[in-house]
């Protein structure tokens, strides 16, 4: 069998690696990406304060790959075709028995006017952003001014947002200019610590102590309307002063899914069963950000459901499960994204958040939050375990 692996990130390269874990030396597993790099995303928000350089939160996927017989083609998919089996990049295909689609989402700057790198307001979501962020940022340490953090409507990584909120008012306390740089976080959460997945366990009134604590101001149930050059206009008008904006931005399914009529929903994420099953094409398997996940409430403001590294995983290591247990005619794997384990670190200056669940979305079984120093170093810890297990390939 022919199986072909779209994306080479977190969801990508855990199901490449799997995958001829289980299938073998009869079966082929080729990989296609974007670029050999395998960015340790997370680790963004600390680099527009220059707390990492590029090599130290970056590796190249491929010796890992070639080590186990794992083919990888650098290249941009341009759209799939479920109906012939094929994968196409520009002018020409690759053809497929089984397919992962891990092609992750697309920052949607448009949907806010003025919004995204090059415009008024900054992103952490990809190297490339992270970069203009840390130009912008350093030019902004010179005089300070006030500050806006905003997780935008339609996101998923609330916690990204908190993240970079506290490392930035850590630095700007740091060197000294706190005083001058009033901070603003807005959000489309309906509550601090809401992260999307209806908050857990007492991190809604941590949040609030803390927000008091550094004297932040907040507006939850937020929508922005437009980023102009130094302020912020929500949908209800009011208007935010910013010298430095973050805006963790809406998100959308990956390009190749939205060129691909019939295969994803219609913000481009594509709809499973709980194999990670694709609904009308069984020879189709999609992890990671890729997949759609419905928000188990209405809320005022929509947002996304986190996909987070490890639930990105654990889609993955099922859906190549399953992969191998249609060949081989064994049991198919069930695993509901409501039900994996949330485990987060966030990230306060040199403090920290340890949050640990045993469920994403279904009702409250485990929750615990662990605040202090050692969620700080767990997290750092955890960079450079992930950083070395990835590079020798083991997931
Ligand atoms: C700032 C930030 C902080 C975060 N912090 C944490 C954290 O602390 N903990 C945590 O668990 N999660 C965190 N996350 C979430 C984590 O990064 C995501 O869960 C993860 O990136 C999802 O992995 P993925 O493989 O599904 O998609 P992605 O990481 O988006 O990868 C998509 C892959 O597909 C490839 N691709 C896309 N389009 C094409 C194309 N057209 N052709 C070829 N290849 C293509 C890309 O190159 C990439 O390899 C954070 C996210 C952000 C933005």
């Amino acid at each position: 069998m022919n199986i072909v692996v779209a994306g080479n990130s977190f969801a990508g390269f855990t199901a490449a690696i799997e995958l001829k874990q289980l299938v073998g030396s009869d079966h082929e597993v080729i990989v296609i990406g974007k670029s050999p790099n395998f960015v340790f995303v997370p680790s963004l928000i600390w680099y527009p304060f220059g707390l990492r350089k590029e090599e130290d939160i970056m590796f190249d996927v491929r010796p890992p790959l070639f080590q186990r017989d794992i083919k990888f083609f650098e290249a941009e998919i341009v759209r799939f075709d479920p109906e012939n089996k094929q994968v196409w990049l520009h002018d020409e295909y690759f053809p497929y028995d089984y397919l992962v689609i891990a092609t992750g989402f697309e920052p949607d700057y448009e949907s806010i006017p003025g919004s995204g790198p090059g415009k008024y307001s900054h992103c952490i979501c990809n190297l490339d952003c992270a970069r203009e962020a840390k130009k912008a940022w350093s030019d902004y340490l010179t005089h300070g001014g006030p500050l806006v953090v905003a997780a935008a409507q339609g996101t998923a990584y609330f916690a990204s947002a908190y993240e970079f909120l506290f490392n930035a008012q850590y630095q700007l306390a740091k060197a000294g200019m706190i005083s001058n740089s009033p901070i603003t976080f807005i959000t489309s959460e309906p509550f601090l610590g809401h992260l999307g997945i209806g908050g857990i366990a007492n991190i809604q009134e941590i949040g609030e102590r803390l927000f008091k604590k550094y004297n932040f101001k907040w507006i939850t149930d937020a929508s922005i309307k437009e980023v102009l050059p130094e302020k912020i206009i929500l949908e209800d008008n009011r208007e935010i002063l910013s010298r430095y904006t973050m805006i963790i931005p809406r998100f959308s399914g990956s390009n190749p899914v939205k060129n691909s009529p019939g295969l994803g929903n219609e913000h481009g994420f594509i709809e499973t069963n709980d194999e990670y099953r694709h609904h009308d094409f069984p020879e189709i398997y999609a992890a990671g950000l890729a997949v759609d996940v419905e928000p188990p409430e209405e809320t005022e403001v929509k947002y996304n459901i986190p996909r987070t590294s490890y639930p990105s995983e654990m889609m993955a290591k099922t859906a190549a499960w399953n992969i191998y247990a249609d060949i081989f005619g064994l049991e198919k794997r069930s695993l509901s994204f409501s039900d994996i384990n949330a485990y987060s670190i966030l990230a306060i200056g040199n403090q920290g958040l340890m949050i640990i669940g045993d469920h994403m979305l279904s009702p409250s079984g485990l929750e615990m939050i662990i605040p202090g120093p050692q969620a700080h170093w767990a997290k750092v810890a955890h960079e450079k375990y992930y950083m070395l297990s990835r590079r020798m390939g083991i997931v």
